[in-house]
């Protein structure tokens, strides 16, 4: 990496507040050859700075300016729940109502999610309610028409909603929709391909189903069927 590459993505990471950005000398390597001394290899920060909290995310997103979306935002919407939660929920990004809020899911979409959450819960014996899980987006601004985020702008926020999940680090993350899962997963594939199955994001297992706001169209009645059993295996691998 030249050095002005890696000036530019020190700047980047001390932007979203990462604050301890160290170096590490490489590993001399095992070989019976005398080696040419090895080039101190520059390690990039952990996604969480010492001592990281809600609180201190919240103080590092601030007024933020960093991408466009924050142009047609009324509030940033961070994030709501237990912030010792043992599920996340991860949505897309805000809409009106939360954007009005500046609270995640209070819409239509978010009351279905809080009657999916609850309602299975309850059907399944376990005592839960929406306080109990932590709910978030991968992007905290509201997109313009509530278009689909922009790479760009899932990547410079993603990095605010990984350190909140390295926070809390709960036993799993249920992304809802084909945004989140790509801002956790990567790759390109949808809610279909991937829902029914465990996968990860680092250490924490993670499943992915449908949006909400998809399943509110009237048409998906299998899709809604899928995700009460998605939701289902999440609470019970969670809570029992
Ligand atoms: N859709 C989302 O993805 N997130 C919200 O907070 C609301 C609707």
């Amino acid at each position: 990496m030249s050095s002005d590459e890696l000036r530019r993505r020190i700047e980047y990471f001390k932007d979203l507040g990462v604050k301890d950005l160290y170096k590490r000398e490489a590993a001399a390597p095992v070989t019976a050859v005398a080696p040419i001394a090895p080039a101190p290899e520059v390690v990039l920060p952990s996604l969480v700075p010492a001592g990281d909290s809600l609180v201190q995310i919240g103080e590092d997103i601030g007024d933020c300016k960093r991408c466009r979306l924050h142009e047609g935002r009324n509030k940033i919407v961070f994030g709501t729940g237990n912030p010792e939660a043992k599920l996340v929920f991860v949505g897309e990004g805000p809409g009106a109502d939360e954007d009005a809020q500046g609270l995640p899911f209070v819409g239509r979409a978010g009351q279905l999610l809080t009657q999916m959450i609850e309602g299975t819960a309850k059907k399944e014996g376990i005592p839960l309610q929406r306080d109990d899980v932590y709910i978030c987006n991968v992007v905290k601004c509201r997109p313009p028409d509530n278009r689909t985020p922009e790479a760009d702008e899932m990547e410079i926020c993603g990095q605010f909603l990984f350190r909140q999940l390295q926070v809390i680090h709960p036993k799993a993350i249920c992304a809802l929709g084909s945004t989140a899962a790509k801002a956790l997963l990567g790759g390109r594939d949808g809610v279909t391909k991937l829902r029914g199955k465990w996968h990860k994001w680092h250490d924490i297992p993670l499943i992915v189903t449908f949006h909400p706001s998809y399943l509110l169209r009237a048409y998906n009645v299998e899709a809604k069927r899928e995700a009460w059993e998605d939701l289902k295996k999440a609470l019970h691998f969670v809570y029992d």
